[in-house]
């Protein structure tokens, strides 16, 4: 099975996607945790080059590129070997993150981001997608947090606002895919939630 996790800044996703699949592996279910971008050398090169706050030049549809392409790489040399291995790969962010983000949020439009991923995936869709739910305030408050800020600047509200309404357009298209999650619990709920829904794929 190929499941992805998803869910704007600040939802969870990495926390909870490494613990899910290490309580996978403990219950003897072999599984892989890798991220995008990143996850392989190629592709972690690329990660690189797009977050390096110094590319301050960066042009929007060459950033949704170099994404499709860590994309890619990482499909290619990690996450296949791993699904005809028989594992179960959790994958933190796919392609409904692109959709989100260089879609709504750098406003390329979601079916010209969604074309050039198409060409990058061809077709390997992930089987479902955990979306850790978060109202956009709370997103905000743990950025915030995070970067040790008491305000953000506009700019960057902005734009994790129209990640929200990014997010929320592709959990619309993709709702057979989805398995929405509420974020806002403790850690260890949304952790336990997410193995239920797993299991009850796995299981059935
Ligand atoms: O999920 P992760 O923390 O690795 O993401 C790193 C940064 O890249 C985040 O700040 C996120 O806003 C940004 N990002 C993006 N477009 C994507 C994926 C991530 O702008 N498609
Ligand atoms: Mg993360």
């Amino acid at each position: 099975y190929f499941i992805t996790f998803e869910g704007p800044d600040g939802s969870g996703k990495t926390t909870v996607s490494t613990a899910v699949a290490k309580r996978l592996q403990e219950a003897g279910i072999e599984s892989i945790y890798t991220r995008e971008p990143g996850g392989i050398e190629i592709a972690e090169q690329i990660r690189s080059v797009i977050l390096d706050p110094a590319n301050t030049a960066m042009d929007s549809k060459t950033e949704a590129l170099l994404y499709a392409a860590a994309r890619r790489q990482h499909l290619i040399e990690k996450v296949l070997p791993a699904l005809e291995a028989g594992k179960v790969v959790i994958c933190d962010r796919f392609v409904d993150s692109s959709l989100a983000y260089q879609g709504v949020g750098r406003n390329l439009g979601i079916e010209e981001v969604l074309s050039i991923n198409e060409f990058a995936i061809e077709g390997h869709w992930p089987d479902k997608t955990l979306y850790l739910d978060l109202a956009p305030q709370q997103g905000l408050d743990r950025i915030a947090t995070r970067q040790n800020k008491d305000r953000l600047d506009q700019e960057k509200i902005d734009f994790h606002l129209r990640v929200c309404e990014g997010y929320r357009q592709v959990r619309d298209r993709f709702a057979e895919r989805m398995i929405v999650i509420d974020a806002a619990q403790p850690v260890d709920q949304v952790i336990a939630d997410c193995v239920k829904a797993i299991g009850a794929l796995i299981h059935r």
